[in-house]
């Protein structure tokens, strides 16, 4: 396993301590360089060796964020590591109003990303996810596409996500909409859905899931992010009880067809680590794999019932096997983006 990955699996167990002359370097740089937002993409984002992470700071941990000669270095133990931070675009100041509403509820920049949220909460009730902590609703097309235009206009960016807390039953018609409007208007740009498995008019009818990934293909969407979240039943009935009466059955089904109608590679499917035991979790990546998946493994940001502390042992043992199974199925572990593996193993 290479030194950048197992320093990313310590810093996502115990964060990083920002010395004050590395804070007088960043606090010039930007005054957002630590980011308190939802909970996978709160923190610091340094850029080092080869690797991307957004990690906690903690004044406790060992490793060091420190400042040499004008620079920034991480230290860990004698390791000098240099680095950089890169701090979001200006728009995430969050001061700009639209519609009533602060700009970042319409959309966000992560490294090369910015993800537009067409939906505020969620109607599922995940224990490892703060979404339930807004209000559900819906967000205008005119209002996201203001954001979008200033999102766009201060980041150069490379992929768009559409990435929404899931819709009620009743309201997939008028998500199915706004998908339908950003990928035909946008078609010069990347555009990916993270979304839960359904049809037209219903998340479990999977007779209805080729049509539907058909249409989405044909407006324009270029992948998909489909998150299957935990592979053992019993621990998804528990932390997703929605996504568990979807079912792994319907799941896969339409994974499956994903890969099938989008290609290779342009389907993934996030698990978390830290919540099932491993060998769930290693079970779940052989299933993502076979079925031509990029597995995507998400280390548990602790939060609510799912408040188990994280550990690098376990980061780095899941990655090293993950990758032993994909190898065997010719996949790779996703996302195939660097900058966008901030907040993945
Ligand atoms: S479906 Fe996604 S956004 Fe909604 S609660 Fe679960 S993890 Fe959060």
């Amino acid at each position: 396993m290479n030194k950048g990955f197992i320093l990313k699996a310590k810093m996502f167990e115990s964060g990083i301590k920002v010395t004050k002359d590395a804070k007088k370097i960043l606090d010039k740089q930007s005054d957002i360089w630590l980011m308190d937002d939802y909970i996978t993409c709160s923190g610091i984002t340094l850029v080092y060796l080869d690797e991307y992470a957004t990690v906690g700071v903690n004044e406790q941990s060992d490793i060091e964020l420190i400042e040499v000669g004008g620079e920034l270095f991480i230290k860990e133990e004698d390791n000098l590591i240099k680095a950089r931070v890169i701090t979001p675009p200006d728009y995430m100041r969050d001061e700009i109003m639209i519609e009533g509403k602060s700009i970042c509820v319409y959309c966000n920049t992560y490294t090369d990303r910015l993800r537009l949220q067409l939906i505020s909460g969620c109607m599922n009730k995940c224990k490892f996810c703060n979404a339930k902590e807004f209000k559900y609703e819906f967000n205008s097309i005119s209002g996201l596409e203001q954001a979008l235009h200033i999102g766009l206009s201060q980041s150069k960016v490379r992929h768009i996500l559409i990435s929404s807390g899931s819709a009620r039953v009743e309201d997939l018609p008028k998500i199915t909409e706004m998908y339908d409007y950003f990928a035909k208007k946008y078609s010069d740009l990347d555009l990916d859905i993270m979304m839960t498995p359904r049809g037209f008019i219903s998340y479990t009818d999977s007779t209805d899931y080729e049509a539907y990934l058909q249409h989405l293909k044909s407006v324009g969407i270029s992948g998909l992010s489909i998150n299957m979240e935990l592979n053992n039943e019993d621990y998804l009935k528990r932390f997703c009880p929605e996504k568990a009466i979807i079912g792994q059955e319907n799941y896969l089904k339409f994974l499956s067809l994903a890969v099938k109608i989008f290609g290779k590679n342009k389907v993934r499917s996030l698990l978390i680590v830290g919540i099932e035991p491993l060998e769930e979790t290693l079970k779940g990546v052989e299933k993502l794999a076979k079925i031509g998946v990029n597995p995507v493994l998400s280390p548990l940001f602790p939060y609510g019932e799912a408040n188990f502390p994280p550990k690098a042992d376990l980061f780095i043992k899941a990655r090293e096997e993950s990758e032993k199974i994909c190898e065997r199925y010719n996949i790779e572990l996703g996302p195939l983006c660097k900058p966008c593996a901030h907040n993945t193993l």
